[in-house]
């Protein structure tokens, strides 16, 4: 039904999750090999490309087969381990930001992929732990400037995990295009009173719409590079 829902409204790719990584071991852990074969059928009948987190080695056995992008997630980007294997896989790798992690750390965990052979790596910001509590993580916008100097790698968004609520998650979307990113992973849900993981970051199919009118207006504006200012 999500998959649906995106496709129709132009996503192109899908992200969802068989192996979670779990804060309580009493969560949804997902649905494992099952999952990733759902995952499939979601690439086969929508066209979608399948991005979906790895978080042991032998999990990326599986999701070299069934999946087009390996997700590291936050709690893995220091699972060096891991690391190297996904830079041996044949699939692009969506590496994201420890919630701890300085930018050097980051772009060091990139290279443990890089340095295998495999240099498809896309960056994502997910938001740090801090002293706020008014968000679920603290949006480090200032990231993806910061990854253009110093780094070639594309660089993306994660405003759900980082606001934690739905209110939060088309204005953080908005300002990461402002900033420059190459792209936003965003959760949705058609029930999300009824996800069973992260139901209250999710937004609907009518809010991914508005979301996706309002940064596309963005991204024309900042793309034409023309803003002059005087003090
Ligand atoms: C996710 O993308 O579903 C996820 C678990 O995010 P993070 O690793 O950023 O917490
Ligand atoms: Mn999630």
């Amino acid at each position: 039904t999500i998959a649906a829902g995106v496709s129709e409204l132009g996503i192109k790719l899908f992200r969802g999750g068989a192996y979670k990584p779990r804060t309580s071991p009493y969560s949804f852990q997902g649905l494992g090999l099952e999952g990733l074969k759902m995952l499939a059928e979601v690439r086969e009948v929508f066209g979608l490309g399948i991005v979906t987190e790895a978080i042991s080695v032998e999990s990326i056995d599986l999701i070299e087969k069934y999946a087009d992008v390996i997700q590291i997630g936050a709690r893995n980007m220091h699972n060096f381990d891991l690391l190297r294997r996904a830079g041996q896989a044949r699939k692009p790798v969506l590496l994201k930001r420890g919630m701890c992690a300085t930018l050097e750390e980051f772009i060091f965990a990139a290279e443990y992929i890089l340095l295998e052979g495999n240099k498809d790596v896309v960056l994502c910001e997910r938001g740090l732990r801090t002293f706020n509590d008014h968000t679920r993580n603290t949006l480090d916008l200032a990231v993806v400037p910061a990854v253009r100097d110093i780094c070639h790698l594309p660089i993306i968004v994660d405003p759900s995990h980082a606001a934690g609520t739905v209110r939060k998650v088309i204005p953080l979307a908005c300002a990461s295009v402002a900033a420059g990113t190459d792209g936003i992973i965003v959760e949705v849900h058609h029930q999300p009173e009824k996800a069973l993981s992260d139901g209250p970051q999710a937004l609907s199919f009518k809010m991914l719409g508005q979301m996706i009118e309002q940064v596309t207006q963005i991204a024309a504006i900042v793309r034409q590079d023309s803003v002059t200012l005087a003090t």
